[in-house]
């Protein structure tokens, strides 16, 4: 039986441990940062096979991988997460051990898409054209960058607060987890007269109901570049993970 170490915090993570459950060739432990009120009650229902926090680097994801005889590093983290990637990266090579990512396509524009390109979220807090109000969809944690934009409005959505000590973009916070569905995002853009959308190239479906609602109603999409991934084994979705594992 191999034993896979998972990193988690995506929902390709949560699909491939359904998969793997009744294999007997595998046993797989999940790893999450611990970010989300959801991963820690998820950890206090777990009996086995989930950790949270961070391992203390690339030092400290070597000892736990040493420790726990792991034999697969399998990184299905969310491709913004950069620092968890490289790590695994630099880990599963001091230790020689098997190591996949699991990296979701990124979006493309379509012919009707109106994307502005940042390569990182500086640039696009410089893109922004004052007095314009924005649907700010980037998570909770980096929103605050946008705050020192106070000549713009900013629609803040994520789906648990921010933490107390970061600033607030000035506008309304919605506490919501998109759903994907482009006419409920569409109503929303509506609602809240939006003139342009902020996110992340995540790619998937998940959250690109935002997108094609933009694009049907016409609006900019200030859309921020994924960080570089490390130079790892790849495959784009879980069932090419899936066929990847059955191979090795
Ligand atoms: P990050 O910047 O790459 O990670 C920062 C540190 O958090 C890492 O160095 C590591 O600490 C710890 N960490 C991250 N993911 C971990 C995991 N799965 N298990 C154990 N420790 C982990 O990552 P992030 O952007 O903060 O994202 C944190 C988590 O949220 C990830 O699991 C990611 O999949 C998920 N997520 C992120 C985004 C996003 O936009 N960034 C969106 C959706 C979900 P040590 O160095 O101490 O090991």
């Amino acid at each position: 039986m191999k034993r896979i170490l998972l990193l988690g915090g995506t929902k390709d993570a949560k699909d491939l441990v359904a998969l793997l459950s009744d294999r007997a060739d595998f046993e797989i432990h999940m790893s999450l940062a611990g970010r989300t009120k959801a991963a820690r009650q998820a950890q206090a229902g777990s009996t086995t096979g989930l950790r949270i926090g961070g391992f203390g680097g690339v030092d400290g994801l070597v000892a736990y991988l040493r420790d726990q005889n792991i034999d697969i590093l399998l990184d299905a983290t969310h491709p913004f997460a950069k620092d968890i990637s490289w790590n695994a990266y630099h880990a599963a090579r001091q230790l020689g051990i098997d190591h996949l990512q699991i990296l979701r396509e990124a979006w493309q524009p379509e012919a009707a898409d109106t994307w502005l390109v940042s390569p990182t979220i500086g640039h696009a807090v410089e893109a922004l054209e004052a007095g314009k109000r924005y649907l700010l969809a980037i998570g909770r944690q980096e929103a605050h960058h946008f705050a020192r934009r106070d000549d713009c409005w900013f629609l803040t959505r994520s789906i648990e607060p921010a933490a107390p000590h970061l600033a607030v973009p000035r506008g309304a916070c919605l506490l919501q987890q998109p759903t994907g569905g482009i006419e409920e995002e569409q109503r929303l853009l509506e609602r809240y007269e939006i003139d342009a959308v902020i996110c992340k190239n995540s790619g998937g479906q998940a959250s690109y109901g935002k997108i094609v609602a933009a694009r049907h109603l016409g609006l900019i999409v200030h859309m921020i570049e994924r960080p570089t991934p490390p130079p790892s084994v790849k495959v784009s979705c879980v069932n090419k993970a899936l066929r990847w594992l059955n191979q090795i």
